[in-house]
């Protein structure tokens, strides 16, 4: 998943994701996709939307699909709150089956760890090569994934080690604002995993 949209494009050129994604297709990679950071929809009229609209239509001539996410993290809470949409914190993490069952997708960060969600690792592949990392992830042997699938981004809030995290309803965007924040407190409690 190669990153494209209004908000690279200030610090990264065009030619730099559309000389991967060629390098990528030539060499024989499946599966390469565009990873777009969409506000409110892909035809809404803000200033960002209309700006990454130009930019897929200028990489058009690649003909690679695109994923469409915005994550409410780092200066984008601060930054694009009124264009996130309120919702709930109840229920189960949107992309349970797809990210944390049968992860379909995954990110090496430069100190190996692999992660099948923000910044959330099922092993790190300086230590074990990666294809044992994958053929070994099972989401119940991961107290962290397990709890996320079981109960939802909210049952976190319940593991004894969350014990003092300040969950306050109305500071967060959405479920996976909330799941990020409470993994960065239980942090310290998993020292050997990266969560
Ligand atoms: S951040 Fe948490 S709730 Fe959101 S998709 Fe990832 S694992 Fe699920």
């Amino acid at each position: 998943m190669i990153s494209v949209d209004a908000f690279h494009l200030p610090y990264i050129s065009l030619d730099g994701p559309r000389n991967v994604a060629s390098a990528s297709l030539a060499a024989g990679v499946k599966r390469v996709r565009w990873n777009v950071a969409i506000l409110e929809g892909i035809d809404a009229q803000n200033k960002y939307d209309r700006q990454t609209r130009q930019i897929l239509k200028i990489l058009a001539p690649l003909n690679l699909e695109a994923n469409f996410k915005i994550w409410p993290q780092g200066r984008a809470i601060k930054n694009l709150r009124s264009f996130f949409p309120s919702q709930s914190l109840k229920g189960d993490c949107p992309e349970k089956e797809t990210n944390l069952v049968n992860p379909n997708c995954i990110s090496l960060d430069p100190s190996g760890w692999a992660s099948i969600c923000w910044n959330l690792a099922i092993g790190n592949a300086k230590k074990v090569p990666l294809s044992k990392v994958l053929t070994n992830y099972h989401w119940k042997t991961h107290p962290i994934i397990r709890a996320l699938v079981e109960k939802g981004p909210r049952g976190l809030i319940d593991l004894p080690e969350s014990e003092g995290f300040n969950f306050q309803e109305e500071k967060y965007i959405d479920k996976c604002h909330l799941c990020v924040e409470i993994r960065k407190f239980l942090k310290t409690d998993y020292p050997g995993i990266f969560v």
